[in-house]
């Protein structure tokens, strides 16, 4: 099989909002489209380890936010590599409360979309839940950012948590020096193997390969392989 081929499938980035009783959080989906007109319905795959699908699952409807291409890589981040179970996401950001009781985010979003779940598949690390669309509007004008965007021009990286994620080759061409910088793609923060990452626990002197892959970005939070090469 060439997953090449797969990469040729088009998405857009959007920001799924879900919860219930004072419990929310959200996070970035690229696997969501429209499945029928009338009624109108909508289908988003959600991986099973997100706290969105937990709170999805629970109180059975989410809200949509289409991203606008302006929206900045750190908010983006803030979605897209943070857990919900760790950082209050919607605190950092505006939104108001829609129809359903969810809240819906709206910075950097060109429109909502509000749908209560009618049903949902279960297809392996994934769920795709189908929702009924019960309201919707513009947030404001713009064009949407396409998940192509995000990766060509913005530099984003796939989250190992997206439907869409594919094991990056070993780019092992000749090993890299031992002081190699590498930039994250998130966030920009550059790691210096001479300075380390003292308050993460990497003593000054470790090369970029030794960090431990459980080590994230000490900025953005970022997984270490959302870092490349300066
Ligand atoms: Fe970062």
């Amino acid at each position: 099989m060439n997953r090449a081929a797969l990469h040729k499938i088009t998405y857009g980035l959007y920001i799924i909002t879900a919860g219930q009783n004072g419990k929310f959080s959200g996070q970035i989906a690229n696997s969501l489209f429209q499945v029928t007109s009338n009624p109108a319905t909508i289908a988003v795959s959600i991986n099973k380890e997100n706290y969105t699908h937990e709170l999805i699952t629970a109180g059975r409807k989410f809200a949509v936010s289409v991203l606008s291409q302006e929206a900045p890589m750190i908010f983006i981040g803030l979605f897209g590599f943070k857990s919900g179970r760790n950082v209050d996401k919607l605190k950092e950001v505006e939104t108001k409360t829609g129809v359903t009781g969810v809240p819906i985010v709206l910075d950097h979003s060109l429109s909502f979309i509000e749908a209560e779940v009618q049903g949902e598949l279960n297809c392996g690390t994934h769920t795709i839940f189908f929702g009924k669309i019960v309201e919707a509007d513009i947030i404001s004008e713009g064009e949407p950012l396409t998940y192509a965007y995000y990766q060509s021009v913005k530099g984003g990286k796939s989250s190992k948590n997206a439907p869409t994620y594919i094991q990056e080759e070993t780019k092992a061409k000749a090993a890299p020096k031992a002081s190699t910088r590498y930039v994250c793609s998130v966030c920009g923060y550059v790691y210096d193997p001479e300075k380390g990452d003292p308050d993460g626990g990497i003593t000054p002197g470790t090369a970029f390969e030794d960090i431990p892959d459980s080590w994230t970005c000490p900025i953005c939070g970022a997984q270490k392989d959302n870092f490349e090469k300066e």
